[in-house]
């Protein structure tokens, strides 16, 4: 069965979907927010398996559109004022 990649430009993120090829790609959505999900590509997922080690890399600033969120302060917590 092949697997379908999608983009969802709401959540700003990538999903991939295990569906069967005479799905209409057009009304797929978003599992997070059912938005209609933009397609991207489909792959095997025999193919895809060895590659899952790489997607759960852990997440980087890179994976943040905005990355100033680096750079503010770690909020502490109030018991440590
Ligand atoms: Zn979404």
């Amino acid at each position: 069965m092949p697997l379908f990649e999608y983009h969802c430009d709401p959540c700003k993120k990538d999903f991939t979907l295990l569906q069967s090829s005479d799905i209409n790609k057009e009304e797929t959505v978003c599992p997070d927010c059912s938005t209609p999900a933009q397609y991207k590509f489909s792959s095997f997922a025999a193919k895809v398996h060895g590659s899952i080690k790489g997607k759960a890399k852990p997440v980087t600033e890179n994976d943040y559109p905005n990355k100033d969120v680096f750079k503010l302060p770690i909020p502490r917590l109030r018991s440590e004022l």
